[in-house]
């Protein structure tokens, strides 16, 4: 337990299971772009992690590039509201994009960043997230593989926060109760 650690009630995911969920998802997406390079869009600014990791352990060309979006104020709940903070520094039509989404929760943000990407006509979109919550509310949107389903916990680790913490957190955890009170 270290400094870092304070305020995550359990662990949710060790390092080892994201490590392979990471592997097989790396896997997939070479099979998928064999002989082309992909372009992997990491969507800001949660995904950093998972995107450094995968584009690791890809056998195949990539570039990459990122792309920020609100749709959460320094709450836990989706606002539904969706902005574009930070859009792509290259040109995607025609190209093979993959985004990269560290969670799917109500799936309204990648719905809008899905509909954004497809106007500038790429060839081919895949969509690949970490975790995806079990919500049965939620948009159904294009998700080619997913590391985990999730229970519809707030969780924090590998890249995600709460009010600027944890992102270097190397498992995915779940908050305890008290921590989210102290903050808010
Ligand atoms: P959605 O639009 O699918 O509801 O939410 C997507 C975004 O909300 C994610 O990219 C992430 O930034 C944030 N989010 C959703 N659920 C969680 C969660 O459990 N923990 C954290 N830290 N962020 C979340």
């Amino acid at each position: 337990m270290t400094r870092k650690d304070e305020g995550i009630g359990r662990i949710l995911i060790e390092e080892a299971e994201i490590r392979e969920a990471v592997r097989e998802i790396a896997a997939f997406l070479d099979a998928e772009t064999t002989g082309r390079t992909p372009l992997l869009v990491g969507v800001l600014t949660g995904a950093v992690t998972f995107m450094s990791d995968l584009m690791r352990a890809m056998e195949n060309h990539v570039e990459i590039d990122f792309m920020a979006v609100s749709s959460y104020g320094d709450d836990t709940t989706s606002s539904g509201v969706v902005r574009i903070l930070k859009d792509l520094n290259k040109d995607i039509a025609g190209r093979h994009v993959v985004v990269v989404e560290d969670i799917v929760d109500s799936g309204l943000t990648l719905q809008y960043l899905l509909d954004h990407l497809a106007r500038r006509e790429p060839a081919r979109i895949t969509v690949v997230a970490l975790l995806r919550k079990n919500k049965p509310d939620a948009v159904d949107v294009q998700v080619d593989r997913t590391g985990f389903d999730i229970p519809d916990e707030f969780v924090v680790g590998y890249g995600l926060d709460y009010a600027g913490r944890y992102r270097n957190v190397p498992y995915i955890g779940v908050l305890d109760p008290s921590a989210i009170r102290e903050w808010v």
